[in-house]
């Protein structure tokens, strides 16, 4: 197993994308710093599970994202309890789609707390850590739309190309002390957060559920086909290793071709 001995914290590592990072990642041998909202007794599940199928430390943080304190904390608790952050995923996500005229400033200001500033603050809070220890791997998800735009998604593009900017900032002060920064953009991948969007699409564009999956979401793929989280989290993995020591302020597509065109 290549990561063991490793300490990874994965934000929003509740569903989807997370998820899968903090199972493949403890696959490797990581222990693992999970983190999200959900259900206090499936996030339970997720975590001793995580610690069976694979023999590693697997801890829960409820660090709310939009929350700078909780997020420094929640660094500061993995470094205490498991001794360092060697890989640090940032993941969380939330949407909202909404023509511009009627987004809900509200909505703005979550967005780019959870998209962009969380990452902000916990990278922030373990770059001392990895530079330190002269290595570490930083990871964002980004998005397809850290490099075009769609439609009625203002503060969504706005923090994914965000992120992007943040990542290459990152990648070129840390490139000295071993610690990588990468962005991974994955075009549509089947999980909660694309399908609470349908409804919303349904109705900014009036279509139906179908045309939604078809003629909005694949429609942007050449493949014609969801990305698996599975392929995400693989990646994430690749990044980790040595191989990858040389890969920094990248942003790595994994859109079926969406974004070639
Ligand atoms: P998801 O809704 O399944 O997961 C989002 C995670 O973020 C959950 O664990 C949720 O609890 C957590 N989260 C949300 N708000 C939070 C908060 N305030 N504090 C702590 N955690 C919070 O979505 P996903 O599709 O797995 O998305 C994960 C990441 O991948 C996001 O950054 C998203 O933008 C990105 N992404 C997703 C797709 C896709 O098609 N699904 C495509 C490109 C990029």
């Amino acid at each position: 197993m290549s990561l063991s001995k490793r300490n990874a914290v994965v934000t929003g590592s509740t569903s989807g994308i997370g998820l899968a990072y903090a199972r493949a990642l403890a696959k490797e041998g990581a222990n693992v710093v999970i983190n999200g909202l959900g259900a206090a007794s499936d996030i339970e599940k997720e975590r001793a599970a995580i610690e069976t199928e694979f023999g590693v430390t697997c801890l829960y943080d409820a660090a709310d994202m939009l929350k700078p304190a909780e997020i420094t904390g929640m660094i500061a608790n993995a470094e205490a309890k498991l001794g360092s952050v060697d890989i640090l995923v940032n993941n969380a996500g939330i949407q909202y789609v909404s023509p511009i005229e009627d987004f809900p400033v509200e909505k703005w200001d979550q967005i780019i707390g959870v998209d962009l500033s969380s990452a902000f603050h916990t990278i922030r809070a373990a770059a001392l850590g990895m530079k330190a220890r002269k290595w570490g791997r930083i990871i964002n998800t980004a998005s397809a739309h850290s490099r075009v735009a769609s439609p009625f998604k203002a503060a969504y593009v706005a923090a994914k190309h965000g992120i992007a900017g943040l990542n290459k900032v990152v990648a070129l002060e840390l490139a000295a002390y071993g610690v990588t920064s990468n962005c991974i953009s994955p075009g549509y991948v089947w999980t909660p957060l694309v399908e609470k969007q349908i409804p919303d699409t349904m109705k900014a564009r009036n279509l139906t559920r179908e045309q939604v999956i078809h003629d909005v979401l694949l429609e942007a793929q050449p493949t014609k086909e969801f990305v698996t989280v599975e392929q995400v989290a693989a990646l994430a993995v690749f990044l980790c290793s040595d191989a990858a020591s040389q890969i920094t302020g990248a942003n790595i597509s994994m859109d079926g071709g969406w974004t070639a065109g």
